[in-house]
């Protein structure tokens, strides 16, 4: 097969490790820099160019598109996806789960566990929002944060009130989240490839760190699951409509609760802490599922 992989920088750890897998099971590989494509939208005729020359004879492609290049990343990928080329994870999946309030919608609607969440715009009454996630202690999230930037805990009523009031101020997107805090700084990132965990690890946030993100200091290890926390990430990832994906999850006191589904994982955490070759099994993924113009989205927007 010839697979393509959207992605700024081939050093990128997980990047090198895709280039790796594919090419060891014997695929012609190219990576790629979304930001430098561009495309003609004739009619009946998509194409897509990089330095003077056409993209052309590609089976399917490796989205791993970062945070602040969302619009143009999907847009590109979209164009991939209606010349009838298999995407690991489609656009309209990424943009899904990229939207912190909309995932939470989703997923609420399928009944998976999440945080007790509230959004609002210009509350008339900030109060009332806060009563109505639990009162404090909160966890206030920038809509569009990621890797921990912009995620704040208020302990008190009046620092929940003037967090809140801040980032209304100045025009910024949030939600307002209860704060589990049985999950004692940690959470238990779910890989999964195909409505399957594939491995899964637990971080650990810095000594008094309420975040566990890696990019926060914290640290991974191995962990192992039970069924029900394995049910409800392979139930978000399903959800979501992502065929790889990260699922976050903390331990609540009444069972898994799902934080974030990111649909461009790293892999060297969940490698190195699992000893396993995930990169391998996206790969193979692709190899028993790529077939000509398999995507909803082709056609259909
Ligand atoms: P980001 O996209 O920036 O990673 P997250 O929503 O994943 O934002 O939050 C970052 C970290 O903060 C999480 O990994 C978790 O450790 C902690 N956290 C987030 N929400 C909550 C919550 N409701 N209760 C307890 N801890 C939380
Ligand atoms: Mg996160």
């Amino acid at each position: 097969m010839k697979i393509a992989i959207l992605s700024r920088n081939k050093k990128l750890y997980s990047t090198s490790r895709l280039v790796e897998a594919a090419k060891q099971r014997g695929h012609e590989v190219q990576v790629i820099d979304v930001l430098r494509c561009y495309m003609n939208i004739g009619a009946n005729n998509l194409t897509i160019h990089l330095r003077g020359q056409a993209l052309e004879g590609f089976d399917a492609v490796i989205p791993r598109i970062g945070a602040s290049v969302t619009f143009y990343g999907t847009a590109v990928l979209r164009q991939f996806e209606m010349m009838g080329i298999y995407p690991l994870n489609e656009s309209v999946a990424i943009t899904r789960s990229r939207d912190k309030l909309r995932s939470m919608q989703l997923l609420s609607r399928k009944g998976v566990g999440i945080p007790e969440t509230g959004f609002a715009n210009k509350p008339g009454d900030i109060k009332d929002l806060i009563d109505l996630v639990g009162g404090p202690p909160l966890v206030i999230k920038l809509l569009e944060g990621t890797q921990g930037i912009g995620v704040v805990l208020a302990e008190t009523q009046k620092a929940s009130e003037s967090v809140i009031e801040g980032f209304m101020g100045v025009q910024a997107e949030i939600l307002i989240q209860e704060f589990v805090k049985e999950a004692k700084g940690a959470d238990i990132r779910c890989l999964c490839v195909g409505n399957k965990v594939v491995a899964a690890m637990k971080r650990q946030g810095a000594p008094g760190e309420f975040r566990s993100n890696l990019h926060r200091g914290g640290t991974a290890e191995l962990v192992k699951i039970t069924p029900q926390e394995r049910a409800t990430a392979v139930k978000a990832a399903k959800t979501m409509g992502l065929n790889v994906c990260g699922v976050d999850l903390l331990r609540s006191a009444n069972g898994p609760v799902v934080m974030e589904v990111n649909s461009s994982p790293g892999l060297e955490g969940i490698e190195g802490a699992s000893g396993k070759d995930i990169a391998g099994m996206m790969i193979e993924f692709i190899e028993k599922n790529a077939k000509v113009g398999k995507t909803r989205t082709r056609g259909k927007g």
